[in-house]
């Protein structure tokens, strides 16, 4: 067998993208498998986009594009930052990426050297991490445990920022735990970073639309705009307009951090799907009325998650502000034996049992950086999350 890459030691499996692809193999064999492990909105594309891609095909717009992004699609998301964070940035400060995946990817890998840092807060999603270990440089973790809400303190930060820290990121909403940090609270970590100007900022705000209840949503570079110009804030049309499959994220940042991605991008994916910028300067353009919709959709489905939850004895269920995840404890069940007789001493143990068992996929908190959890995605339809949670009830009863 082939010697693979060195790299490739350094980094495991997506745990999200695994789990979702063994339970699509598994209803592919006939099991009856609900998904939950995947963070991808259930409504189909609005008609509208995909009327939009349908032209671009038509009208041939099927060929390479620049490398950042067609000038259509950067001065949408211009304008779409203008309009909804107060960011006046020019369409030339833009830049686009297939996913917000790639965004980070890119930025990472144009960025950092061997000996930089990254703080990065626990729990996170689970592609951060190991994006800064290919590139060479050294994840530093900084718990944001149950007790603040899944939030970062300014302390806490400050305790692991060091010279060689290079990169901050904040996600808020958060994959996987749903806290949204208000505009007070950004201030309040803004203040730390202040102090610290060899500290970039990476702004993952790809869960922007879904922020529920009385919250508002802010992002870092809004609030601090003295820290702008060392911010890249990163945002796309997967999970707001539901095209996690076009695959389209974006951003805008320091100039020589996008020049750097360009770079980086006309080496490797040259640019991102024609058809797909052109849906996407639709999705930023077009109608925008069923956001709130299907936001409104997505509280009461949080609401009958936590509520389903918390009823199973053993389960300790946090409502979050945003996103589309619910992360709750099961320490309490460890150390149980499953009806099929698996010992569950794990939060792994206890996703694949379950799976197995009841047929129910979510992921395990370890792989997010906090072991004694899951996270589920509650991005399914009401009457999935409604047998889910008979499943997942029936399971633990019936651990002892
Ligand atoms: N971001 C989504 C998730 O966490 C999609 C899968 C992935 O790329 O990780 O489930």
């Amino acid at each position: 067998m082939e010697k693979l890459a060195d790299t490739l030691g350094r980094i495991a499996p997506s745990a999200t993208v695994g789990i979702s692809q063994k339970a699509r193999e598994m209803v592919l064999q006939g099991r009856d498998v609900i998904a939950l492990s995947a963070g991808e909105p259930d409504f189909d594309t609005p008609e509208h986009i995909k009327q939009a891609a349908i032209r671009a095909i038509e009208m041939g717009k099927t060929k390479y594009t620049n490398v950042a992004g067609i000038s259509e699609l950067k001065d949408a998301v211009a304008a779409k930052f203008l309009r909804d964070n107060n960011l006046n940035v020019r369409a030339e400060a833009c830049f686009v990426g297939s996913g917000g995946k790639q965004i980070i990817f890119n930025a990472l890998m144009a960025t950092l050297n061997r000996g930089d840092e990254v703080v990065i807060p626990i729990p996170y999603w689970v592609s951060y991490p190991d994006m800064v270990r290919l590139a060479g440089a050294t994840p530093v973790f900084a718990h944001a445990d149950a007790q603040s809400g899944f939030k970062l303190t300014p302390e806490k930060l400050e305790r692991v920022i060091s010279k060689q820290t290079k990169w901050f990121i904040l996600n808020s909403p958060s994959n996987p735990t749903g806290a949204t940090y208000s505009a007070k609270e950004l201030e309040q970590l803004g203040a730390v970073l202040e102090r610290y100007p060899q500290v970039h900022i990476l702004s993952d705000d790809i869960y922007e639309q879904l922020v529920y209840g009385g919250n508002k949503f802010a992002t870092i570079a809004q609030v601090c705009p003295t820290l702008a110009s060392r911010t890249l804030t990163l945002n796309g049309v997967s999970k707001s307009h539901s095209m996690t499959g076009w695959r389209i994220g974006y951003c805008t940042g320091p100039e020589n951090i996008l020049l750097g991605m360009a770079k980086l991008q006309s080496q490797s994916t040259t640019n991102p799907c024609s058809i797909s910028q052109w849906a996407a300067v639709e999705a930023l353009n077009g109608a925008q009325d069923f956001l709130s919709e299907w936001r409104n959709v997505f509280q009461r489905r949080r609401d009958m998650v936590v509520a389903g939850l918390n009823d199973i004895e053993g389960i300790d269920c946090l409502t979050p502000d945003g996103a589309f995840y619910v992360f709750p404890s099961i320490e309490i069940l460890l150390g149980r034996t499953s009806v099929g007789g698996q010992l569950i001493t794990t939060d792994e143990e206890f996703v694949l049992a379950l799976l197995e068992e009841n047929g129910v996929a979510l992921v395990h908190g370890s792989a997010f950086g906090l072991a004694g959890h899951f996270r589920l995605s509650y991005a399914a339809s009401d009457a999935q999350l409604k047998e889910a949670l008979t499943r997942i009830a029936q399971f633990c009863d019936a651990l002892a």
